[in-house]
């Protein structure tokens, strides 16, 4: 198949092949400024950083777009088995806790799949609810945390235990609400203790567990980066190429999520470089804040920026995408888009798949909501698998690697630079009827009906 971008793919490929620029990045985003949890100096710092690669890679406009947003400062959370036996077990709360202390009997619900709480929905209330992270093998979908403790919530749980499915990474973090304080405790343990608290109640019965956490939550205020490539003769015409650049506190988020930031920014790196004349709409670059506590840079960026939303043809997500996974698309419900998707991949000489499905928990979901064609980077053939050291605090900078990096940004700077120099692509903004349609009865968002209906009975 002809490529009519030939010369630039080489030019563009053979650059991120040759520099280990795209790892040098990631290095000062993991191990200058860490977590980059929102609420520290370090998220502030990584926010600078990133916007002064944009300038310096000559990009337009480079600048922090500031919102305020729900945050919360870890407190020190105790967990004690009070009866039959007398044990402490190390535990963590998870984002947005609220300061409790609660006394009651555990109840495990296992995988936490519907059919779970619906089978024990009479004997949860008053107690503490025992989840694994796992998903349930016969269920086919992914079960993310929130939804589990949201249906626990509605089951008049008094709080939240989560365990980690993965042996030796201890626990596994993540919010227990989107940018708001959470309704119940929620703590996470590690695989083993959790175990060990299963193996209890089978052998013993009752299990009496003494509960208490002392988290802050207050309103704070958080940064986009934004940066464009203008496009020459349409610059009012764009596409979005985005990635969150904040971690858990307790990990470097050396994948989830600084892998994928580091695509975006080697992509702006050789669009710049070699690119800049050949594109007819502009490439804005968007390192997204706050997505690990309720996806809330994102949200505020597409209120914040609602009147360019008609011409905004795509939003591309690279949440975490330069690890190990294939470096396809895997589109948002938008079937008509395949084929050109499907083409690109071939014009590249790639065997790179090509797919659909939709969920609620990155950054491309509010986009998604006002109905702005989307995808990821990723692989539209995985299966519901965990996430294994993600957001724990093994998710380090040693297990990524700068062939994974190099491939990654390869791709994103050679959909870009198609995305925005060719005219013919322009997708419509999906209407709101089937918008709702898709909230309504997509199976992917699941969660995030639960959530809704979490939310309704939390204002009512
Ligand atoms: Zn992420």
């Amino acid at each position: 198949m002809q490529n009519p971008y030939l010369s630039l793919d080489q030019q563009m490929v053979g650059d991120i092949y040759t520099s280990r620029e795209v790892m040098d990045n990631l290095t000062v985003l993991c191990d200058d400024f860490g977590a980059r949890f929102s609420g520290t100096p370090e998220e502030r710092q990584a926010a600078e950083f990133i916007c002064d690669r944009f300038q310096h890679y000559g990009l337009r406009g480079a600048r922090l777009e500031s919102y305020p947003y729900a945050g919360w400062s870890r407190g020190e959370a105790k967990l004690k088995i009070s009866s039959p036996v007398d044990r402490s077990i190390p535990c963590i709360s998870l984002p947005y806790c609220p300061a409790a202390s609660v006394k009651a009997e555990l109840i495990s619900i296992g995988f936490g799949a519907p059919d779970d709480f619906e089978r024990l929905s009479s004997q949860i209330e008053g107690k503490i609810v025992l989840a694994s992270s796992a998903s349930s093998p016969d269920l086919g979908r992914w079960v993310h945390r929130k939804e589990k403790y949201e249906r626990s919530v509605l089951a008049g749980a008094k709080a939240f235990i989560f365990v980690s499915e993965h042996p030796g990474v201890g626990p596994e973090t993540g919010s227990l609400q989107n940018d708001q304080p959470a309704p119940i405790a929620g703590i996470s343990i590690c695989k083993e203790d959790g175990a060990f608290l299963e193996r209890m109640m089978t052998r013993k019965g009752t299990v009496q567990l003494y509960l208490e956490t002392t988290d802050i939550n207050t309103s704070r205020t958080s940064w986009n980066v934004v940066a464009d490539l203008p496009g020459i003769g349409n610059p009012e015409e764009q596409i979005v190429l985005g990635c969150h650049y904040d971690g858990h506190d307790i990990s470097q988020g050396a994948h989830d999520p600084a892998s994928g930031m580091v695509l975006v920014i080697e992509a702006a790196r050789v669009l710049a470089r070699y690119a800049k004349t050949a594109l007819k709409r502009t490439i804005r670059f968007v390192a997204f804040g706050t997505e690990e506590i309720g996806l809330t840079g994102a949200f505020q960026y597409v209120e914040a920026h609602q009147e360019e939303l008609d011409h905004l043809r795509f939003m591309y997500n690279l949440d975490a995408a330069g690890g190990g996974s294939r470096k396809g698309t895997v589109l948002h419900q938008w079937k008509n888009l395949e084929p050109y998707f499907q083409n690109a991949y071939l014009e590249m000489a790639t065997d790179l798949p090509v797919g659909q499905k939709l969920h609620s928990y990155s950054d491309h979901f509010p986009f998604f909501l006002a109905g702005v064609p989307s995808g990821h980077m990723g692989d539209p053939g995985a299966g519901p698998g965990g996430r294994g050291f993600g957001h724990t605090r093994y998710d380090t900078l040693d297990k990524v690697e700068l062939s994974n990096l190099r491939a990654g940004s390869s791709v994103a700077a050679r959909m870009a630079l198609r995305l925005a120099a060719d005219l013919s692509f322009r997708p419509p903004r999906r209407s709101a009827e089937s918008i709702r349609e898709l909230v309504e009865t997509d199976p992917g968002l699941e969660g995030y009906r639960v959530a809704q209906k979490l939310a309704r009975q939390l204002t009512a």
